[in-house]
Parts: structure tokens; C-alpha cells; sequence
């Protein structure tokens, strides 16, 4: 096979954007799951003309380098105003103020990740608010999005306002996709760690079917309604069971607790590009876990930090400042302190090998996970965060930060 096409490309540093088969101008690549439930090309060499554009659009070649942004970046702490949408985001509600102006003032249109009604999480691009509404809250799992691709593309040269909301390979490869810049789509990068395979999802849906009954209609990982903004166990099941609609919360859930630690991860998070200061999208979000030490009090109900990095994220920014409930630039120091996404990507635990291993049903998996050191130890800290009071938590990591 020649060596301009995307079968060189390292399989640790794919990340399954599904580029290379969208480029493909004779549909010789296919994304199939790989052992581990990880999108990833399979090329039909008696299809391939070797024209290797495959492999100069891939992300996962050092072409990904040119995205990066440069120019000055600015900092700041967030919460939204509306607070039925703080509760329903998974920190401070950033992403819902931008949806909000792109839907409601802008007349555009937006693409983010929702679960489809098979329980899988997917990108879809709409421009109604309904719709915008099953995207909030963070899914715990790789989501695909490269078909939204073509369509944005439409709608950007019908002169449509759009917001593309994923992880920072995502937005490489719409980037790449698009070529051209546009001024009228806004791309905003959620802070990622890492995302779990959709086959380890899918067999945690089927393990909650099964345990509870009912059909899962919802996994909500960073529910606030009873604990409040946090990182550790917040999951929410919503189910479906004799024509009733319940929640679970199930206690220590295994799959939770191995994305949080990340045992489950694609392997190319480990090792990601885009885990730097300097990033790919106009405006990057997250948790802003360090504003107990920057405000001295708890944020119950969640806060974000987000990063500029350029002139059409703040503009955009600078639109919206009354839609905050609170607003607070900062220092590059200060707001990605306690965020090591900003530095580096997550470590590869030991035990990451023996975590995904072929036909293993989930319990296998939350038993193989269990017996890990990494996840005994992990998994005690994370009880600790679960039912010691937030206040008392906050003391206790601060004593031991000061040590
Ligand atoms: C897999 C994953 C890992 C993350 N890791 C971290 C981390 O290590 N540190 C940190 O500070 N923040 C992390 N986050 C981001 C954080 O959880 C919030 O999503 C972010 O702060 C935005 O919150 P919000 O309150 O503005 O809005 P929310 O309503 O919570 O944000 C929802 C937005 O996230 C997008 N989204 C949800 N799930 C996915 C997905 N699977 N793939 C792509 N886009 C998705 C939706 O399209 C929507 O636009 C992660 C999010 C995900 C999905």
C-alpha cells in the first residue's frame, strides 16, 4: 500500500474525527469500530487512488499545528444569569448563553452533542431551541460529529450564523473540512480530558436497562439537582419503566469513576495535541475547579472558566456580558490553576491495557477496573469527595496544597 494515505498514521494518535472518509473522493474509507468500541478508518485498498488526501487533511499529522492560535489570550470566570439553564449545564452555564444568542438573536444555528434514541451521543446541527436544550450537560463518551460537517458548510455559505460546540479534535477536523475561514462560525472547545469508547457506553446503558428494568433515556454525569457542581459521582439516570418516568442515582458508578481516572479513554487523549495553552477554537470552556481558591467560597451551583483566543471570541463575548450573572476576568495563572488539561494531556494509567478487553461484559469490566490500584485509591478519594461537605473538603485540600 503507498505511503500517502491514512494507513500511516500512528492508530495511538487517531482520534477518529472521521476526516479522511469525508475527504475521500471515492468513498474508500469506512470508520468501523475498532476492539475497544473506537471509531477509527478502514481503508478499501482496491478502492484507494492514491491521491493521498487522506492523509494530508489528517488531523493526527503535524498539519493539526497550523489551527493552533497564537495571538494573545484573555481569561475569565463565569456564570450565567438564567438560572433554570445553570442547573441544566455541567459548570457555569457558558455554553447555554452562547446557544441562546446564536438561536434567539442571530437566527442561526448550532452544533453540539446530544444522545440520539438509540443512547448514542451524536452532533447535530439545528436552529431550534428544543433541540439546543438535549445538547446541555456533558456526555461522557466519544460523540460523532464529521457528519455535521457538509451541512455546516451549507449553511456557512447560505451566510448562516454558526456555533459548533466539541472537543478540540473535533474542531481541528471541522477546521480542516471547511478550509477556508469563516467568519460567521463561531468554534468553542470544551475543556477534555478524555473520551470513553461508544461501545463501553452502550454496554453501560445496556447494564442500567437490565438492572433497572426500563429504558435509559438519559445519563446526566454532572446532575446538580442533590449535590450541587462537582466533579466526582453526580450521575442521574433517567428511565422509563412501565409508561413512568424515574431517576437512578447510582452509587460509585464504575463507568464514572474509570472516565474520571482515565481507565477507559481512546488512546489518543493520552497523548492529545490540542492539551496546551494555545488552542484551536475562538473560545475554549470548562470547569473552573480553581475559584475556591481564587474567591475563598463554593460555587453550588457551578462556574466556568473560559479562555479567548481570538478577535471573533471576544467579540462575541464582549456581546454577552449582561447575560452573566457573574463576570470576572483573570489572570492566565489563576484560571487554569487546578485544570491540567491546560498543560498537559492525562496521564496513561497502568492498568489501561487490561481495562478494555474483547467481548467483556460491563461487570467484567467494573470488576477488572475495581482490582486496579489506580482505581481503589482514586475510587477512595472520590467516596471522600461524595459525602465529606464541601466546606470541610475545601479546607482539607487546601492544608494539603500548602504543605
Ligand atoms: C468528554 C468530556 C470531557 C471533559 N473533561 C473536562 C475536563 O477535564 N476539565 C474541564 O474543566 N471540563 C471538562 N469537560 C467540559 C465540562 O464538563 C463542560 O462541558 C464545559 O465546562 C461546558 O459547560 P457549560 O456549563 O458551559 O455547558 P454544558 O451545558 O454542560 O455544555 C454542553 C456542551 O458540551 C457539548 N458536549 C457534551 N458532550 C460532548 C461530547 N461527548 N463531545 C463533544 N461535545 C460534547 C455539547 O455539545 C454542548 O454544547 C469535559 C466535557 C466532556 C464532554
Amino acid at each position: 500500500m503507498s505511503d500517502k494515505t491514512i494507513a500511516q498514521v500512528d492508530k495511538r494518535a487517531c482520534t477518529g474525527c472521521g476526516l479522511c472518509a469525508l475527504k475521500c473522493p471515492r468513498k474508500a474509507i469506512a470508520l468501523k469500530p475498532d476492539d475497544e468500541g473506537f471509531l477509527g478508518p478502514v481503508l478499501d485498498a482496491a478502492l484507494c487512488i492514491d491521491c493521498g488526501l487522506c492523509l494530508k487533511t489528517c488531523p493526527a499529522t503535524d498539519v493539526a499545528e497550523t489551527l493552533i492560535y497564537r495571538e494573545p489570550r484573555t481569561y475569565f470566570a463565569a456564570i450565567i444569569a438564567d438560572e433554570e439553564l445553570l442547573l441544566k449545564s455541567s459548570s457555569g452555564g457558558v455554553f447555554g448563553v452562547l446557544a441562546k444568542r446564536y438561536i434567539e438573536e442571530l437566527g442561526g444555528y448550532v452544533c453540539g452533542c446530544v444522545y440520539n434514541e438509540n443512547m448514542q451521543a451524536v452532533h447535530t446541527v439545528t436552529n431550534k431551541w428544543e433541540e439546543v436544550v438535549r445538547m446541555f450537560g456533558s456526555k461522557y463518551v466519544q460523540s460523532r460529529a464529521a457528519h455535521c460537517f457538509p451541512e455546516i458548510t451549507k449553511l456557512l455559505q447560505a451566510d448562516k450564523q454558526v456555533l459548533f460546540v466539541g472537543t478540540a479534535c473535533q474542531i481541528a477536523a471541522l477546521r480542516l473540512y471547511l478550509g477556508d475561514k469563516y467568519e460567521k462560525l463561531l468554534c468553542v472547545e470544551i475543556l477534555c480530558h478524555g473520551v470513553p469508547s461508544p461501545v463501553l457506553f452502550e454496554k453501560y446503558v445496556a447494564h442500567l436497562e437490565k438492572k433497572l428494568g426500563g429504558t435509559v433515556l438519559d445519563v446526566q454525569f454532572r446532575n446538580k439537582e442533590k449535590h450541587g457542581w462537582g466533579s466526582e459521582h453526580r450521575t442521574c439516570v433517567v428511565y422509563e419503566k412501565k409508561g413512568r418516568i424515574k431517576k437512578h442515582r447510582p452509587t460509585l458508578p464504575a463507568y464514572f469513576s474509570a472516565f474520571f481516572y482515565g481507565l477507559n479513554l481512546r488512546e489518543s487523549c493520552y497523548q492529545c495535541r490540542y492539551a496546551q495553552l494555545a488552542r484551536v477554537a475562538d473560545l475554549t470552556i470548562g470547569d473552573f475547579w480553581g475559584a475556591y481558591h481564587k474567591y475563598g467560597k463554593f460555587f453550588t451551583e457551578g462556574i466556568s472558566v473560559v479562555c479567548i483566543n481570538t478577535v471573533g471570541g471576544k467579540q462575541c463575548i464582549d456581546a454577552l456580558r449582561e447575560q452573566f450573572a457573574f463576570f470576572e476576568e483573570l489572570p492566565e495563572a489563576q484560571a487554569v490553576r487546578s485544570n491540567d488539561n491546560f498543560y498537559h494531556s492525562i496521564p496513561r494509567p497502568r492498568e489501561r491495557d487490561a481495562f478494555y478487553q474483547k467481548n467483556m461484559r460491563y461487570r467484567g469490566l467494573w470488576k477488572k477496573a475495581y482490582l486496579s490500584k489506580t482505581y481503589r485509591r482514586k475510587t477512595l478519594a472520590s467516596i471522600y469527595g461524595a459525602f465529606v461537605p464541601p466546606k470541610i473538603r475545601y479546607a482539607l485540600h487546601r492544608i494539603r496544597r500548602e504543605k
